[in-house]
């Protein structure tokens, strides 16, 4: 596939193209004057000419100047990931710490060529997909004395597609819409849809473990991967293809979710579906916010397997779905590429409304494959639209503080879970936010055991002091939720932000054991340091 043209956006998610227009900025300030009841005005954006870098450390051998990179543009651009705090600091010129330089190997003979010439000199090595991590996974560690990101932007192919097991072979750095395309023809698809989909990559989906937007069944890129092939400094890993194995604990196991500390993920096998033709759909409310989560588990544990089961909670629904804060709001969809749904939307809005739902016959929304519907109106539609057009540009640096942290925890434990740490974050928001300051919740993804809950707060931030005041949430969050039992992240990965609290919630052997086999992969401990394990 052709090299990604166009560049990415050094202060907001996605391409230049997804850059907000002025107009754009001007309405959500004239939105945050409203909000805050001062006057915000637009920050501008910094020309590259005009921000300082610190030199480059390192001189890229000759042999390697056909797509080993130094300038600017190329430092600059893959010093951040995709983070509030790295987008504030980036809009406000800030690049401390950048790479020295940027590999764009084209082959596996370039791929292990950057990686030798790393090795062999100690120089910190970023693995880098579409560079959307929000835990801080691509940034460069500010301890080592050389650092080379190595970009798989141009190893993006469709190498295989064996349609009679239905799986794929892909290189790393394809992105999601280009995987999609290449199925599209062949009625096949990965169905794999984090909400950063346009702007990440294969590789960077199994490095981080990452979640599509269903919410049963099939939420992880893990249930997808078949076999994985993997670049470390002690030499190439690839597994055996196999639809499943009970020999040992799996060699996959040990890739997927690896952070670019233990290797650079080349390639993977990934299982594939049939594109989907049946669908149904429906939004039920709920005046309590707990009932519809005795509905949602209620739905889950009949195992429907619903595409969705998501509920928002009465703030959420409020805030991104239209509603009036007074209900929360459960969506429910099916998806099938064989069966008609209509029966399972019915069953499920049968159990929603046993829990004290509500809805209208005339709104559930039922395809019968005869043609692509899209009437998602109201509460459903707004929301989806929210979810899609998602972007942190036109408030980027505007004095608001929003951020999400999510996480799973198990049914039994649940209601008690969301009140602590309800009760926790409202305390740290009024103390570091003051007045105004909101957290709403909705469920990402849903198990039979359990939730996987996500939070979002929100409210009026110091200008200048944004990212101390997040640091100071962040950590009562992160505390809140591994006191209560759950997860640091259940799908945005560890990376250096979770890096501490993880420790908290692992076992400590299993520690100890991961660094043992990172001293084994990478002896000279140069793959992505400080992510999942301490540098050195
Ligand atoms: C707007 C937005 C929405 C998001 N929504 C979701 C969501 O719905 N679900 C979700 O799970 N996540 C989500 N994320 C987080 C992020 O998109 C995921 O973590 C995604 O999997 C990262 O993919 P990437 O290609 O951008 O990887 P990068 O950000 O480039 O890298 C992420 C990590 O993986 C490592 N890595 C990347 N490629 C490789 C490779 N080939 N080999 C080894 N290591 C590698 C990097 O070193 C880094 O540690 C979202 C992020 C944003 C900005």
């Amino acid at each position: 596939m052709a090299a990604r043209e166009e560049r990415r956006s050094f202060w907001t998610w996605g391409y230049l193209s997804d850059e907000p227009t002025e107009a754009q900025r001007k309405q959500a300030a004239g939105q945050a004057s409203v909000r805050l009841g001062r006057e915000v005005r637009v920050p501008p954006v910094p020309r590259i000419e005009d921000i300082a870098l610190p030199p480059g450390r390192i001189a890229i051998p000759s042999r390697l100047s056909g797509f080993v990179r130094a300038d600017k543009t190329e430092r600059l651009t893959h010093t951040y990931g995709g983070h509030s705090t790295e987008l504030l600091a980036a809009l406000r010129g800030v690049f401390r710490n950048p790479p020295d330089a940027v590999a764009h190997p084209r082959t596996d003979g370039e791929l292990e060529s950057a990686l030798e010439w790393c090795d062999a000199n100690h120089y910190a090595v970023v693995p880098y997909g579409g560079g959307t991590s929000v835990v801080w996974g691509v940034s460069v560690p500010e301890t080592v004395n050389g650092a080379v990101t190595i970009d798989l932007d141009n190893l993006n192919a469709v190498l295989e597609v064996d349609e009679i097991s239905r799986a794929g072979k892909f290189q790393a750095g394809i992105l999601g819409p280009d995987l999609e395309s290449a199925l599209r023809p062949r009625g096949l698809t990965l169905r794999h849809f984090p909400q950063s989909f346009p702007w990440s990559t294969v590789g960077g989906w199994v490095a981080t473990r990452s979640g599509g937007h269903y919410a049963t069944n099939h939420t992880h890129i893990d249930d997808f991967v078949e076999s994985t092939r993997m670049l470390t400094p002690a030499g190439w890993m690839e597994t055996r293809r196999l639809p499943g194995s009970g020999a040992g604990p799996s060699p996959d196991r040990m890739v997927i979710g690896s952070e670019g500390a233990l290797g650079i993920i080349s390639e993977c096998w990934l299982r594939l579906q049939k594109r989907p033709r049946y669908r149904a759909n429906a939004g039920v409310l709920f005046g309590d916010w707990h009932a519809g989560c005795e509905a949602v588990r209620a739905i889950a544990q009949a195992k429907l397997w619903p595409a969705n089961l998501r509920i928002l909670d009465p703030a959420e629904a409020g805030s991104k779905a239209g509603l009036d804060g007074t209900s929360a709001l459960l969506i429910i969809g099916f998806e099938s590429a064989d069966i008609p749904q209509g029966e399972n939307i019915r069953s499920a809005v049968a159990m929603a409304r046993d829990h004290g739902g509500l809805v209208d016959d005339g709104d559930l929304v039922i395809d019968d494959g005869e043609g692509e519907i899209e009437r998602r109106g109201g509460a459903v539609g707004a929301w989806r639209q929210a979810f899609i057009g998602v972007n942190a540009g036109a408030t980027n640096g505007l004095g608001l503080l929003s951020d999400t942290f999510e996480t799973a925890i198990t049914w039994d434990r649940w209601p008690e879970f969301d009140a602590t740490v309800r009760a926790r974050m409202q305390r740290v928001l009024d103390g570091v936010l003051g007045d105004g300051a909101f957290l709403s919740c909705r469920f990402t993804h849903v198990y039979p055991d359990g939730p996987a809950p996500y939070y979002t707060f929100n409210g009026a931030a110091r200008v200048g002091a944004e990212n101390e005041q997040w640091q100071t949430i962040k950590d009562e969050a992160l505390a809140a939720v591994v006191d209560a039992g759950g997860t640091v992240t259940h799908h945005h990965a560890v990376g250096r932000m979770h890096r501490p609290a993880w420790d908290r919630q692992r076992p400590e052997l299993f520690g100890e054991a991961l660094a043992a086999v990172k001293r084994r992969l990478d002896p000279n401990g140069i793959l992505n340091p400080g992510v999942l394990l301490d540098p050195g």
